[in-house]
């Protein structure tokens, strides 16, 4: 190669590695993550080989970050995000406390400084925005009561950071410990004002930014947004569209961590958000997917790379009392705090199970900690290590929790036969109704299964309900599940690629189903699930290409409508009614029932 390109290897050995590995890890069985991670392990500096750039890795990681909470602030309105307010607020500032005390205990119990010991448990507690937020949406949680809490909670804990990431440096010079220096703004404004702004002025200070920050966005960005957005869908530009997308994430994130020190992640949160009511929404979601894919993996090659696997030799315990907090101690917090709020188990489980980890925002703490000689190299090296077994240990975590579900909730029924007394309590809460996100199988049989309800599914859900032919819906939207229950339909709410939703619904009992989501591998999933519980059952699914149609048909499905062939055939039909006069005008093909062209074009090759 004529000249160094570090850049250009960084991505390329990472993106190439993780793919390799992670179909290998998928092979086994494993989630893909793992096989990131080891390929970070790989290129990492402490594996011979290779070695990938230790400072671009991380720094291409974040555009990742930024990308998903753009995409998870797309789906959240203002609303939504105060209705949890009263949950995340308190529940996040419990579980830092909590995990910050043991954090500190550990590190008491090494005999590190208290600072360090502090900035030690601080770095246990907030947990990675990644890993949290890919987990819910490979569950398709995102848009639950619960999925919105667990980001709400993850929010409170970007804000906790970055106070923390202001605080800790002036506290570090105050309090003697550490070789701190001052933070450089309210130096300046020392000097300028002659004003000493200590430890509260510079909270009021941090807090006062990040609340300018909130409001120009929910002032101005509400409004100019979306009305960019809007005039570049008019240039009918999909390059555009797309770059423009980019640039309001990326731009606003920048903008928001230089000039007013709120996190990136934060930054990009706000910026989804105030696109969120805009019809808009749906298409940038699609159109920053592939690029939040690749770069979100790019963040587990990078945690990866910071992973030395011989501390695993060298401190076996202080490790395993590390992964305790992170993995036990935060879990069981976040599970009583939830349960205080008397939410329901599968909430608070799943809740806990998110949180269960830590990732980029410990290590930026872990580096500061070093950085001002509070923390001891050891602890870093804890962190790091804690962060890689804490991710690979989360989908265990998550199925552990789901497995647990059952059990707990049949523990609580036994103690209504085995106590009277709170067999009262227990019925008089069962009457409170429960919540959205509850499940409960099924009664019918004989019936009719419909997955998805959105632009496709409604029109065919609204037909069997005409024809009074039983029928439940599957969805994952809560929002959708809600005006379903309005209408008294019966829904199940969840992912209907998730075998257990499919029992549920009773597909070994059901006469057909009808599969109407866009995503054509999920679609393969719940097919060859269908067919193989119940030969019988008749199958018609919804794909938008020839080779989907193939696909679905392999898998088993009867019959599959492919999207653009139908459009096609209503175009034509309308086509032949005005230039073959002969044709008489079909009632319901005026004009004015033409329905929106919402379907991306088809891909002309
Ligand atoms: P549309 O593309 O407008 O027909 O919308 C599809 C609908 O299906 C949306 O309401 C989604 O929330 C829902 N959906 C998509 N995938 C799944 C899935 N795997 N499980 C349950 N619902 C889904």
């Amino acid at each position: 190669m004529p000249h160094d390109t570090p850049l250009i290897s960084t991505i390329v050995g990472g993106l190439v590695l993780a793919f390799i590995f992670g179909a290998f890890a998928h092979r086994l069985r494993m989630p893909p993550l793992v096989g990131y991670l080891i390929a970070g392990v790989l290129v990492g500096p402490h594996t011979p080989g290779y070695v990938a750039d230790q400072s671009l890795a991380p720094e291409l990681a974040e555009i990742g970050v930024i990308l998903l909470m753009f995409g998870v602030g797309l789906h959240f309105s203002l609303k939504d995000l105060l209705s949890v307010r009263g949950i995340a607020v308190p529940g996040a500032i419990a579980q830092i406390a909590f995990a910050t005390l043991l954090g500190w205990g550990l590190g008491a119990f090494m005999g590190w400084p208290t600072g360090g010991s502090l900035v030690f448990g601080l770095a246990l507690s907030v947990a990675s925005t990644v890993v949290l937020l890919k987990a819910l949406q490979e569950r398709r949680l995102v848009e639950t009561e619960r999925g919105r809490i667990a980001v709400g909670w993850l929010i409170v804990e970007d804000l906790a950071m970055v106070l923390a990431l202001v605080l800790i440096p002036a506290a570090a010079s105050i309090g003697g410990e550490g070789h701190a220096p001052v933070e450089p703004l309210s130096a300046g404004l020392n000097r300028l004002f002659g004003l000493d702004l200590g430890i509260g002025g510079m909270i009021a200070m941090t807090l006062v930014k990040v609340a300018l920050f909130v409001a120009l966005m929910l002032v101005f960005g509400r409004k100019l947004i979306p009305w960019t957005m809007h005039r570049i869908a008019h240039t009918g530009s999909r390059e555009l569209f797309r770059l423009g997308v980019l640039a309001i994430a990326l731009g606003v994130a920048f903008g928001a961590a230089k000039l007013f020190g709120v996190s990136l992640a934060l930054g990009a949160f706000f910026a989804g958000m105030v696109l969120a009511e805009s019809e808009l929404s749906h298409r940038a979601a699609q159109e920053s997917l592939p690029l939040r894919d690749a770069f979100a993996v790019l963040f587990f090659v990078s945690v990866g790379m910071l992973f030395d696997p011989n501390i695993l030799i060298d401190k076996p315990l202080p490790i395993l009392a590390t992964i305790f907090i992170i993995v036990i101690g935060k879990s069981v917090a976040a599970l009583l705090i939830v349960l205080a709020f008397k939410k329901p188990l599968g909430t608070a489980l799943t809740i806990s199970a998110s949180l269960g980890q830590i990732g980029e925002f410990s290590f930026i703490l872990a580096a500061l900690g070093v950085e001002l000689g509070l923390l001891p190299g050891e602890g870093r090296d804890l962190i790091l290590a804690g962060a890689i077994i804490s991710i690979i240990l989360n989908p265990l975590l998550f199925f552990l929790c789901d497995r647990m579900r059952p059990f707990f909730e049949g523990a609580k029924r036994e103690d209504v036969v085995a106590d009277p007394a709170a067999a009262d309590a227990i019925a008089a809460q069962e009457e409170t109704p429960p919540e959205d996100d509850e499940v409960h199988p099924t009664a019918l049989s004989g019936h009719a299964i419909l997955v998805g309800y959105g632009r496709v599914g409604s029109i065919v859900g609204q037909n069997l309900k005409s024809s009074a032919t039983p029928f439940l819906v599957i969805e994952d939207s809560d929002k959708r599940i809600g005006e379903l229950k309005a209408q008294g339909v019966e829904t199940l709410m969840g992912n209907a690629v998730m075998r257990e939703t499919l029992d549920l619904a009773n597909l070994a009992g059901a006469r057909s189903i009808a599969i109407a989501i866009p995503n054509a591998f999920e679609a393969c999933r719940i097919t060859e699930q269908a067919r193989s519980v119940n030969p019988s059952i008749l199958i018609v699914a919804r794909a938008h290409s020839d080779a989907e149609v193939d696909e679905l048909k392999h898998y088993g499905a009867d019959t599959v409508i492919m999207g653009e062939r139908e459009i096609a055939l209503g175009m034509v039909d309308r086509l032949a009614q005005v230039h073959h006069e002969s044709v008489p005008y079909e009632d319901g093909h005026g004009p004015d029932t033409i329905m929106p062209a919402d379907e991306p074009p088809p891909q002309r090759e």
